[in-house]
């Protein structure tokens, strides 16, 4: 039996987490739109599902994780209308839809592997499952839950009466409130697209036929209809971001509950925090945003990041700097470190010496995925004057199963200290520049180095640089 523990937003408290079928835990992630670059706000849904889907590995259980890609349908506003985010990208880099979904996708991907995150059995994409999104909207209409409108084929909210449970919604203050620019002609605010129709004159590339007319898809239709294609009418733990509560995963829930009869659709529902970044969210829409990219141009390693993750929990709100991803990238190294010297150790491990801290760490992992208990215990292991080196190895690479740091492989880097008054310099210019936030001379002297092939990295003592 598993002894894992969970948040359920559902129940909104702790539970045991047991799947429906024995020995298989089945999980859907919501997965990235692919109209631009995933910053590194996006990418921590991947690392909390990542770090879910070891736990539920280390349980015994066999795990089929689907994670979609959505490449239509979502709209820059949640009111069902605005511009196709991924039609906007196409457009102004005039280039096919298609192409722009099979970059960024391809870029995620990338992310993804360089930050050690297991790759999911199934990465379905929306516009290769239109048929079952039509399907899917089909059984909803044959069974009375929508109705038609200019603009679409529309979501009755009113006939499914649970629909405020799962995000506690105010539907009543939401009536008062009802947004402006919304559809006019829906009949409640929190009605939604199921098949949207092109706005008259707006050229789209990806448009379908359907019972409807021609149109395409509303974004929440490819999740119920996907996880039913790959998970079954019923699952067990579905996970995102905290902002698809109240709107994209009530209205999952709404159409899957409706369309297939069941209740509750999925019964572990898990949510992840987000990070800030300058005092808000981290979000393209603000532009206020760092990529996996752009930490590794300032010589972090991706597994750094990972590190950062990790020392936060998945469910808390976290200030991301630069400051503390310095200190993550060190803390990451130093254990690396640790790990590095004791990997090659030939002896046996002292099963009773390591069997209290085996425990901890998983009592950590299964009490909410506590990552950063989970890593307290792992420091705890490399400071233990006790614990014999193969103790050691065989604790740290056991952790690893779950943190997946790279601890039994990677390399740990040692910034070497290289002096010369030139880029010495220069780089005591760029330092001058960024105190008084003159980014833009900062990055040029940074891009003139690395012309020349001089890697700086910025560290808690300071910059340095290496030769490439
Ligand atoms: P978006 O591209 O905004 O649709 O977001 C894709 C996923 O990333 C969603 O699950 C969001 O909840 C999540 N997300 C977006 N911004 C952040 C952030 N700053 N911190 C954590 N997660 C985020
Ligand atoms: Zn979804």
């Amino acid at each position: 039996m598993s002894t894992l523990t969970v948040y359920n937003t559902r129940t909104r408290q702790k539970e045991r987490f047991e799947p429906i079928e024995p020995g298989h835990a089945r999980v859907y992630s919501c997965g990235p739109t692919v109209y631009a670059a995933q910053h590194l706000g996006n990418l921590r849904p991947y690392l909390f599902a990542d770090l879910l889907r070891r736990a539920l590995e280390a349980e015994g259980l066999r795990v089929t994780h689907v994670i979609n890609i959505t490449d239509v349908g979502h709209l820059t506003s949640d009111a069902d209308t605005g511009e196709d985010k991924m039609e906007r990208a196409a457009a102004r880099a005039g280039r096919k839809a298609s192409e722009i979904a099979a970059f960024y996708t391809e870029k995620w991907l990338l992310d993804r592997r360089r930050l050690n995150c297991v790759p999911p059995e199934v990465l379905p994409k929306a516009t290769e499952h239109i048929p079952e999104q039509i399907a899917l909207a089909q059984i909803l209409e044959a069974k009375g839950y929508t109705y038609r409108i200019a603009d679409g084929l529309y979501f009755d909210t009113r006939k499914f009466p649970r629909y405020a449970e799962f995000a506690r919604l105010d539907l009543e203050g939401q009536e008062a409130g009802a947004r402006i620019g919304d559809v006019p002609e829906k009949h409640q605010p929190a009605d939604f697209a199921l098949w949207k129709f092109p706005v008259a004159g707006v050229e789209r590339q990806q448009e379908w036929d359907s019972p409807w007319g021609r149109g395409f898809p509303g974004w929440h239709l490819e999740c119920s209809a996907m996880s039913v294609k790959y998970l079954g009418k019923s699952f067990d733990i579905h996970t995102g971001g905290v902002d698809h509560i109240r709107v994209h995963h009530t209205n999952e829930i709404a159409q899957s509950e409706c369309a297939f009869d069941v209740h509750p659709w999925v019964r572990y529902w898990l949510h992840n925090e987000f990070y800030e970044f300058g005092g808000e969210k981290m979000a393209k829409s603000t532009g206020n945003v760092l990529l996996l990219e752009d930490l590794l141009e300032r010589g972090f390693e991706p597994l750094a990041f990972r590190y950062f993750f990790l020392q936060g929990h998945y469910r808390q709100q976290q200030s991301f700097t630069l400051e503390a991803m310095e200190a993550a990238a060190t803390g990451y190294r130093r254990l690396l470190a640790h790990a590095a010297e004791v990997r090659g150790e030939k002896g046996e491990p002292d099963r009773g010496r390591i069997a209290p801290l085996q425990a901890r760490f998983r009592e950590a992992v299964r009490d909410d995925l506590n990552a950063p208990r989970a890593l307290a215990v792992a420091w705890e292991v490399t400071r233990s004057p006790e614990l014999s080196p193969a103790d050691k190895r065989s604790l740290l690479l056991e952790f690893d199963r779950w943190l997946g740091l790279g601890l039994a492989t990677e390399e740990p880097r040692t910034a070497s200290r290289e002096s010369d008054p030139r880029i010495d310099a220069l780089l005591a210019r760029r330092e001058a520049a960024r105190a008084t936030r003159e980014f833009a001379t900062a990055d040029r002297i940074r891009k003139e180095l690395e012309a020349e092939g001089i890697l700086v990295e910025d560290t808690p003592e300071g910059p340095r640089w290496r030769r490439r």
